[in-house]
């Protein structure tokens, strides 16, 4: 089975609509979604509608879990506690309880999913570090963990010791255990501003980073126009 995984579209319909085209020329099976569909961004509708209109497997993440009142506001810094008060606003019943929906995790037989970190996953605590990675990886049954919420695609793979691989491409050696943030779509942090996704083949066990160019422009004017921080129409030209 080939897999796309992707998440933190964050309501940018322009870079989901550009990942769900290069996701069709990579001939995949299936796609899942790691979770913040929405937050930061102008069309959190429309990325929602996309996405449950595919009837893609996904997973809650933390700015989903706020719009629908389930994590708290003080959890955010002022740019994200406007974006999750303006997108909690522009959502309908429907949307907010299908969000409300999601699981925190998704096991998939060799693999599982999880937005923020296995150890206490509703806490939405980051995996920046080795040791955040040992916490996770002591909770991984699976040979594989695929992440988002930091926006950096970076792999940890623990086999004895924990190192970090930055590769675009990893293969994954049996009897090494991965956590893969896969990077986001909508908001890249990691100074490249295209959207950021990956590939799992799981006959092979190979996973690839892809980098997929949108415009960035037109995703940030649609920010301005709906008076949200415009701080978050400048991030998305210096993907950071
Ligand atoms: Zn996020």
């Amino acid at each position: 089975m080939r897999y796309a995984i992707f998440g933190d579209i964050h309501g940018n319909s322009e870079a989901l609509g550009a990942v769900l085209g290069d996701v069709e020329r990579m001939r995949v099976d299936r796609l899942l979604c790691l979770g913040d569909i929405v937050g930061y961004g102008a069309e959190p509708e429309a990325c929602i509608r996309r996405i449950r209109s595919l009837g893609i497997g996904c997973i809650l993440g933390n700015h989903d879990s706020a719009a629908t009142g389930g994590t708290p506001l003080d959890y955010f810094n002022p740019y994200a506690r406007a974006a999750v008060e303006w997108t909690a606003d522009r959502l309908g019943g429907d949307e907010k309880a299908w969000l409300a929906s999601l699981p925190l995790t998704m096991p998939l037989g060799g693999f599982i999913l999880v937005h923020a970190t296995l150890d206490r996953p509703a806490e939405w605590g980051y995996i920046m570090d080795r040791e955040a990675a040992a916490r996770c990886f002591d909770l991984l049954g699976e040979r594989a963990c695929f992440i988002g919420h930091s926006h950096v695609p970076v792999t940890f793979r623990r086999d004895g010791g924990i190192s970090t691989i930055c590769d675009v491409a990893t293969v994954l050696d049996e009897g090494a255990r991965y956590i893969i943030n896969v990077g986001s779509v909508g908001q890249p942090r990691d100074g490249d501003p295209r959207a950021s996704y990956g590939i799992l083949d799981e006959g092979a066990g190979r996973v690839e980073i892809r980098r997929v160019a949108y415009d960035v422009g037109r995703a940030g004017r649609k920010i301005l126009d709906a008076g949200l921080p415009p701080f978050l129409a400048l991030r998305l030209e210096a993907g950071r």
